[in-house]
C-alpha cells in the first residue's frame, strides 16, 4: 500500500541510541534520515576553528552569529549512513570527537544558532518522508510531526554506550568523563532559554535502557505502522 509521506520526529537524551534507530527506521520504510545534533556539532566545529569559543566553553555569540551566513551543512549519503560536510568537506570524524562534544551545548544554545538550523531543517522536511532526530524536532522544528518519540535510558546506559563507541572508533576516553559530559549536555540542553529539550505533549516515550537494537526496531515499526494505518 502506498502511504501517505509524514514527519516522525525523534527526539531524547544524549547517546540514547536515537539515531540508530531513526537511521534504520527511515531505511527501513524509505525515508531520508537527517540527524539534527550533526549540524550543531558542525557549527561547532566552525566555531571551535575559527577561535569563538573560550577555554572555559564560553562563546564569543556576536562573531558567531556574524559568521553564520558562512557555513554551510549537507549530507552526503555514504553506504547506509551518511557524512556530515561543512562548507563541503567532510567533517564527519572530527565531530564525533570529545572535544566537539564538550563544546556543542553551549553552541546550541545560541538562539541565532537555533533559528539558522531550525530554518534549515523545516526546509529539509518540508515535502515529508523525513526521519529527524534531535532535542527540538516534535516541540519546535515539527510541531505537526505526525509521529513523535521521546528516548530516554539511564545517564550511566547511555554514557556506557558512547563510551563503547569512542572505543570502537579508536578514540577512547575515561568512563568517568565520558559519563560527566552526558550530565552536563543534558544539565545545558533541558534549562536552556531557547527551544530546551523536553518532551513534546503528544510524543510517545520509550526507556531503551534494556531493550536489545533489535527490540528497538521493531518497537519503532510498530509505532509507525500505527500512525500510518
Ligand atoms: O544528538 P547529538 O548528541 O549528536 O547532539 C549534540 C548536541 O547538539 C546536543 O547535546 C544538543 O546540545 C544539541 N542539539 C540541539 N538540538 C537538536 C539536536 C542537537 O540542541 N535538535
Amino acid at each position: 500500500m502506498n502511504h501517505k509521506k509524514i514527519i516522525i520526529a525523534i527526539d531524547g537524551y544524549s547517546s540514547s541510541g536515537k539515531s540508530t534507530m531513526a537511521r534504520r527506521l527511515a531505511s527501513e520504510i524509505g525515508y531520508r534520515y537527517i540527524d539534527s545534533g550533526a549540524m550543531y556539532r558542525a557549527v561547532t566545529l566552525f566555531a571551535m576553528r575559527h577561535g569563538m569559543i573560550g577555554a572555559d566553553h564560553t562563546v564569543d555569540t556576536a562573531r558567531l552569529a556574524g559568521a553564520l551566513a558562512d557555513i554551510t551543512i549537507d549530507f552526503l549519503p555514504c553506504g547506509a549512513t551518511q557524512h556530515t560536510l561543512l562548507n563541503g568537506e567532510d567533517v564527519e570524524a572530527e565531530i564525533r570527537s570529545m572535544e566537539v562534544s564538550e563544546n556543542v551545548s553551549p553552541i546550541a544554545a545560541v538562539p541565532e544558532v537555533r533559528h539558522a538550523l531550525t530554518g534549515q531543517q523545516r526546509r529539509m522536511g518540508s515535502e515529508r518522508g523525513i526521519v529527524m532526530d534531535g532535542r527540538d524536532i516534535g516541540t519546535t522544528v515539527f510541531p505537526d510531526a505526525e509521529l513523535k518519540i521521546f528516548v530516554t535510558a539511564s545517564a550511566e546506559t547511555r554514557a556506557r554506550r558512547r563510551y563503547d563507541e569512542l572505543c570502537a572508533k579508536g578514540t577512547p576516553a575515561p568512563y568517568d568523563e565520558v559519563l560527566e559530559n552526558v550530565r552536563n549536555r543534558d544539565h545545558i540542553d533541558e534549562t536552556r532559554a531557547e527551544s530546551p529539550l523536553r518532551k513534546a505533549a503528544d510524543a510517545i516515550v520509550l526507556d531503551n535502557s534494556h531493550m536489545t537494537p533489535a527490540e528497538q526496531d521493531s518497537w519503532m515499526m510498530e509505532q509507525y505502522r500505527k500512525t500510518v494505518g
